[in-house]
């Protein structure tokens, strides 16, 4: 892979989240900054596959910095988990002139850019973009922030009329494979429980708090519950609740898709920026196939090959915080 490069394509992929647009404008305008040729890449790999590609510039990228969602679309492609996919994908791109890729999504876009980075020679580069923060390598990922901010600002809406009922509130939360969004939200709403699918819930343990709360007249409840967890999701866990503890005041709430939605916080449009400045300047310099991360304050880079594998775990530290300050 010897060929420097001089014309690239940005795309987004998998599951939106805010901020996107953030990162698509810091690799258009780092990119013309370098004197390189900007692609937008619309819908994901279909883009690709599809040859559906425009020419950016500056412009292209001014006030979107502010917007959710992302310009360039986002989509899942069935076509580019086959080899014809991707071959389609390969000459549509060398037609073009691209040899280049900065690819915006989760772990599932990092899986498509490894398996196409190992067989054509245009090299990529994955910027984490979930909502879900469930990537290795990396202490942010663009749009956790603003999610689980949308998170927080519904559960205390809703810790408000739960106190003025004495109601106990399952709230759910987005995050099919991954609590972050759960933990945190939680933990900063004063949730008395969080249910998450990194650990096993163990609903005797749960009915029993809940109990001996109420003997001491806690009458307010909040559990706050992963859509992913291994029980089930909000609608489950009340199910249980009910038929344990029948007299308890339930109500379910189940947040959705407001959580990916919305203007991205002051923190996800600054690493969107940074990290996008430097997928470019990786680029440019020859450090291919990596993932951009930020550690410690630092960039940091992991190829995509390690990117793919690894999960960030959750910290055991946050989880004994729940468990104390709870009580
Ligand atoms: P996310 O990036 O949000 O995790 P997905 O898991 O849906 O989203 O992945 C996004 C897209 O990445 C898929 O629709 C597919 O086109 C591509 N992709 C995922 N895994 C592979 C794979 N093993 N091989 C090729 N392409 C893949």
């Amino acid at each position: 892979m010897s060929q420097k490069v001089s014309r690239i394509g940005v795309l987004t992929s998998g599951g939106d989240s805010p901020g996107m647009n953030a990162a698509i404008r810091a690799v258009v305008r780092t990119g013309i900054y370098h004197k390189l040729e900007v692609c937008g890449i619309m819908r994901g790999y279909n883009g690709m596959v599809e040859d559906e590609i425009i020419e950016m510039n500056s412009r292209s990228v001014a006030n979107i910095i502010q917007r959710g969602g992302t310009i360039l679309k986002t989509a899942r492609s069935k076509d580019f988990f086959e080899q014809p996919g991707r071959f389609k994908a390969y000459e549509n791109l060398k037609k073009r002139g691209i040899n280049g890729l900065v690819i915006i999504g989760g772990d599932g876009s990092f899986r498509g850019a490894q398996q196409f980075s190992n067989e054509f020679d245009i090299p990529c580069i994955g910027l984490p973009g979930t909502i879900d923060k469930d990537i290795a390598g990396t202490d942010f990922t663009i749009g956790f922030d603003t999610a689980v901010n949308t998170a927080v600002e519904a559960i205390d809406k809703i810790r408000d009329t739960a106190d003025a009922h004495d109601r106990l509130f399952i709230v759910e939360v987005m995050g099919r494979d991954a609590g972050y969004i759960a933990l945190h939200s939680g933990i900063a709403c004063g949730a008395e429980n969080i249910l998450i699918p990194e650990t096993k819930t163990n609903i005797n343990e749960l009915i029993r708090t809940l109990t001996e709360k109420e003997k001491r007249k806690k009458l307010v409840n909040l559990i706050v519950v992963a859509e992913g967890d291994e029980f089930g999701g909000a609608t489950e866990v009340s199910k249980v609740i009910k038929e344990r503890l029948p007299n308890a005041d339930i109500r379910v709430c189940i947040l959705g898709h407001i959580q990916r939605g919305g203007s991205p916080t002051c923190l996800d449009r600054l690493i969107a920026s940074r990290m996008g400045y430097h997928a470019v300047e990786s680029l440019i310099s020859g450090r291919y196939n990596v993932m951009v991360g930020i550690v410690n304050n630092k960039m940091n880079y992991i190829p995509l090959d390690d990117a793919v594998k690894q999960k960030q775990k959750i910290n055991n530290e946050w989880l004994r915080i729940v468990k104390i300050l709870a009580s």
